[in-house]
């Protein structure tokens, strides 16, 4: 690993574009709040970053030498969180700024450092604090390490982080195999920066992604659900996907789909999964929300459907199988990666699924007034990309949509004389739904 700079540059503000106008100005009013009240105050992280880049920060996280408390004391509307970090959250309205406290950088060879470390090395704890340079060094990223100080508008480097930016490289600060260890999410990080930003991984920061998939299964699966939303929800989930199956770390976070995808027959599975990150991408670039659930349905639809066909093969219904099959998938899955809480949402987008194939009668009106029948009806629609019945299902539904109610009515009447209840047609792909009408559009926000 090449050596990283040990001593700091200091880039002056006219030789960089951060500019106070392009941060949120509730970050801005607690960096002066603190530098007024004596203390150091920097933007740092993925706020620095992105403005370097040219691009939108998601958030803003603001570091200090102000100690927790002290932070709480100077703001009213001040929380202080977490056990493995401690951290304050200062909330403005729906905006919440993230004050840290400068804290030591974590030498893996000294035990009496005050950081708490499982045997495995895995940091449990980390609330020694420090100077802003010991802060820079148990970071993770250089790039993510660089700091705006509000006292002088300079940008501030101690690890090598600008040179990085500009030559477009992700590199771990420090060893890369201790740095995993320490964290294992580490590794989620490297990918899902490597993602979004579209930068390479330095050699070292990406040898070790290859073989230490293992150190995921130590992570809290409340933490892996955090970051799992982050690595899909984030506008790159297709090439998130891509770059976990290849470092071979997808299959840590959704073994049942790992293994569909191992064995899968004619790309069947991982189309559907292919369509459903790339709707979602689309759906996050035109600014619309998506529901998680919807995401949760589509990674782990294959494991659902063989869990129902082996237990229909032992001779439980269709829907007894479904029933079970979605209790069992879902059981299995929270032991790695948590999900929201009972999964309501998540059950209803699958059990509606047999229930969209009944067009008859009232049914169809009634599913129609149903809170999830929009989530359900964007998930039939993904569907059609690997199945022909679904496919002429979707395309009876988007047709119906468009109808007035008149029209609704008399496409759910059985046809007359032949005394046969109606049928879809067969068509392949459903027909697009017209936009600015009643009708659902792809991936909606339920
Ligand atoms: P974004 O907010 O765009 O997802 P970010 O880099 O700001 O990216 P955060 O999770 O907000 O990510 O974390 C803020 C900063 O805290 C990071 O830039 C990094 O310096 C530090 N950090 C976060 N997680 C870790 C970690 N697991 N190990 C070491 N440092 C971390
Ligand atoms: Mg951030």
């Amino acid at each position: 690993m090449e050596a990283l700079t040990p001593s700091l540059t200091v880039i002056p503000r006219p030789e960089h574009p951060i500019s106070r106008a392009n941060i949120s100005p509730n970050a801005v009013s607690v960096l002066y709040r603190l530098h007024h009240a004596g203390h150091r105050a920097c933007l740092v992280g993925g706020g620095v970053r992105d403005l370097l880049l040219g691009r939108e920060p998601k958030d803003f996280d603001i570091v200090t030498d102000a100690r927790p408390e002290q932070i709480h004391h100077l703001f009213r509307n001040c929380r202080l969180i977490g056990r493995r970090f401690r951290l304050a959250h200062v909330r403005f309205g729906q905006e919440i700024i993230e004050v840290a406290t400068f804290r030591a950088s974590s030498d893996g060879d000294n035990e009496d450092d005050g950081v708490e470390r499982a045997k495995d090395g895995r940091i449990l704890s980390d609330n020694v604090y420090g100077s802003i340079e010991e802060d820079a060094w148990r970071r993770d990223f250089t790039i993510n390490a660089l700091y705006y100080d509000i006292a002088n508008f300079t940008v501030l480097d101690y690890v090598g982080g600008i040179a990085d930016l500009k030559a477009g490289l992700i590199r771990l600060i420090g060893d890369p195999v201790q740095r995993y260890h320490e964290d294992p999410v580490r590794m989620l990080r490297a990918v899902r920066f490597a993602a979004k930003l579209g930068l390479r991984l330095d050699p070292a920061t990406e040898a070790p992604l290859h073989h230490l998939g293992h150190l995921l299964a130590q992570i809290p699966p409340a933490r892996l659900s955090d970051e799992v939303l982050k690595l899909f929800l984030g506008g790159s989930a297709l090439q998130t996907f891509e770059l976990l199956r290849h470092y071979r770390l997808f299959g840590w976070l959704f073994p049942a789909t790992e293994r569909c995808l191992n064995h899968q027959q004619q790309h069947y599975p991982k189309t559907l999964l292919i369509h459903a990150l790339a709707d979602i991408d689309r759906r996050l670039t035109e600014g619309k929300p998506v529901n998680p659930a919807f995401l949760s349905a589509a990674l782990m639809w294959e494991p659902l459907r063989e869990q129902q066909r082996r237990l229909q093969e032992q001779g439980l219904d269709e829907h007894e199988a479904l029933q079970e099959a979605i209790d069992l998938v879902i059981q299995a899955q929270i032991s790695h990666v948590a999900l929201p809480r009972r999964c309501n949402t998540l059950r209803e987008i699958w059990e509606m699924q047999p229930r969209l194939a009944q067009i008859t009668g009232k049914r169809p009106l009634r599913l129609l007034t149903h809170p999830r029948f929009r989530a359900a009806y964007d998930f039939l629609v993904l569907r059609t990309e690997t199945d022909e019945q679904a496919a002429s299902l979707a395309d009876w539904w988007t047709r119906f949509l468009q109808l007035d109610d008149a029209g609704r009515v008399a496409m759910t009447q059985p046809v007359k004389g032949k005394g046969k209840k109606s049928k879809p047609r067969r068509r392949r792909k459903p027909r697009p739904v017209a936009s600015g009408d009643s009708a659902p559009s792809p991936v909606s926000d339920i």
